[in-house]
């Protein structure tokens, strides 16, 4: 009988595997294409643990201190890592050792800082280029603008420890996901041109994984459907 914690956990990553394949039925899309990343931050490494027990193979996190010491916890597990907050450039050796992708990039000058990360650590680290889906936003709040994304998708396509994947992109709170879905679709099919094995889109979270999966999403960052609302960070 497992513990009632991994109950609830079960039960809820039940739900949303149920509602990535209704989307996926809706969208004609093949469940196989969607791959579903738990997002871990503020919970424990005991509940990295639990996923990784219920089949969850890709987990992500989004700031250095708190993922840094959760992966080194659950080495051995052979769980995915992927970091998906906005990073500075002073992390971006820290989280090379132990990221598999990096979901935030967003500027040529963390390009710089992770490639050095990862060939100190003899890695290599994927990569997605965070794409602005909120044209409000002012600069320096994660993602980079429609004129800069060719920029640092070039930057990392010339690191020989980085791998250009895709893109990834945050819906702007309280409007529509679907129009800014469809932003980072076209930045995804604009890339192609010149590099045409991307295959990651990385957008969708608890709130508005059905709209991500309509617009294409590859990958889905889901926390709190899963885990709960957020843990007071400890
Ligand atoms: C926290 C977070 C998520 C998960 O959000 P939920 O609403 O808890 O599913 C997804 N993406 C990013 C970038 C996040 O920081």
């Amino acid at each position: 009988m497992a513990d009632p914690r991994t109950e609830e956990i079960a039960a809820n990553l039940q739900e949303v595997r149920e509602r990535i394949a209704g989307a996926c039925r809706d969208a004609g899309r093949d469940p196989d294409e969607v791959t579903l990343v738990v997002v871990t931050k503020t919970w424990p490494a005991d509940d990295v643990v639990r996923l990784a027990g219920l089949g969850v193979r890709d987990v992500g996190e989004n700031k250095d201190q708190e993922a840094s010491p959760k992966a080194a916890a659950t080495e051995g597990l052979g769980l995915t890592w992927h970091f998906i907050g906005q990073l500075q450039t002073n992390k971006a050796a820290s989280v090379a050792r132990y990221a598999d992708v990096v979901h935030s990039v967003d500027r040529v000058e963390l390009v710089t800082a992770l490639e050095k990360g990862a060939a100190k650590a003899d890695r290599t680290v994927d990569c997605l280029v965070q794409v602005s889906l909120d044209p409000d936003a002012p600069p320096g709040r994660g993602g980079a603008h429609a004129t800069e994304v060719a920029q640092v998708a070039a930057a990392i396509a010339d690191a020989p420890h980085l791998r250009l994947r895709g893109v990834m992109g945050v819906a702007p709170v309280g409007a529509d996901p679907a129009p800014a879905f469809a932003i980072l679709a076209e930045a995804l099919a604009s890339l192609r041109a010149t590099y045409p094995g991307l295959d990651v889109m990385s957008a969708g979270m608890s709130d508005d994984l059905e709209q991500a999966v309509a617009a294409g999403a590859t990958h889905l960052r889901v926390g709190s459907s899963i885990l709960g609302s957020r843990a007071p960070r400890g």
